[in-house]
């Protein structure tokens, strides 16, 4: 069986509190025979809270990998309202979201910047998941391979195949984030295949390369997802925010 990564963004929502909550809950639900058995070896969980909250899941976490949805390539300096990767790593983050769609449009983060980042993440020997897709008119106009293609190339090509495959791929088609529209199950698989031999090629050679699939992932729609070759895992939104729905994907994947 191939190994699952089942990893929640939870945006700008979740308190401290929130969190606390949601992890206390999380570890009963853990027990789980369907989840506990995998997890670990074959199933690898890790939720990324917002900053504020990082050190409550952290606390609580258990076997769930916490992670950063964000960080700033530079240590330290004037860059006010950034976080750097010393202060996410003395928190106990391994992982960093780098290039979410929100960050792309509605913090107009560059490809360069985000290239930047990636570096500075796996310099300092954290897992950047790092995230590209295609905007619907983009689809719509038949776009959807040379944006995967621009975005992906301007991102990896200038780091070493070990660094790339340290990465965490998560293609998220824009149009399919939050609105409860997911990208069919062939539409997910032949992306996912393209970027897989891009990745390959951009990297001469890389033997490992994980690639998750987000947008509307729930527990209704993932069986089909996670069954597809060349999709390693789901990158899930709205349906982290909830133990229930977030381990119900898993539990349906199993099923
Ligand atoms: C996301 O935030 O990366 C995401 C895929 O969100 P949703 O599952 O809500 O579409």
């Amino acid at each position: 069986m191939k190994k699952i990564y089942l990893y929640g963004n939870w945006k700008m929502n979740m308190t401290c509190k929130e969190t606390k909550d949601f992890f206390v809950r999380m570890s009963s639900a853990l027990e789980d025979k369907i989840v506990s058995d995998f997890l670990g070896k074959e199933l690898e969980i890790a939720i990324f809270p917002p900053f504020t909250s990082i050190a409550a899941a952290m606390e609580n976490k258990g076997r769930v990998i916490v992670g950063a949805q964000n960080v700033y390539f530079e240590h330290k300096g004037a860059y006010t309202g950034e976080i750097s990767i010393p202060m996410l790593s003395e928190l106990g983050c391994t992982h960093v979201v780098i290039g979410h769609s929100e960050r792309r449009s509605v913090f107009n983060e560059s490809d360069e910047l985000l290239a930047s980042k990636l570096k500075a993440v796996l310099s300092a020997k954290l897992i950047p998941v790092f995230c590209y897709g295609e905007k619907l008119e983009e689809r719509e106009s038949g776009q959807t391979y040379d944006v995967i293609n621009k975005q992906l190339t301007l991102g990896i090509s200038k780091l070493s195949k070990d660094e790339i495959e340290r990465i965490v791929f998560a293609y998220e088609p824009v149009w399919a984030i939050g609105t409860g529209k997911t990208a069919t199950p062939q539409e997910a698989e032949e992306a996912c295949e393209y970027s897989r031999n891009l990745i390959y090629k951009l990297s001469n050679g890389a033997g490992r390369i994980i690639i998750l699939y987000g947008g509307s992932v729930k527990p209704d729609n993932a069986k089909e997802l996670l069954s597809l070759p060349n999709i390693d895992g789901v990158l899930v939104g709205g349906a982290s925010l909830k133990v229930e729905s977030f381990l119900d994907i898993f539990k349906f994947y199993k099923k």
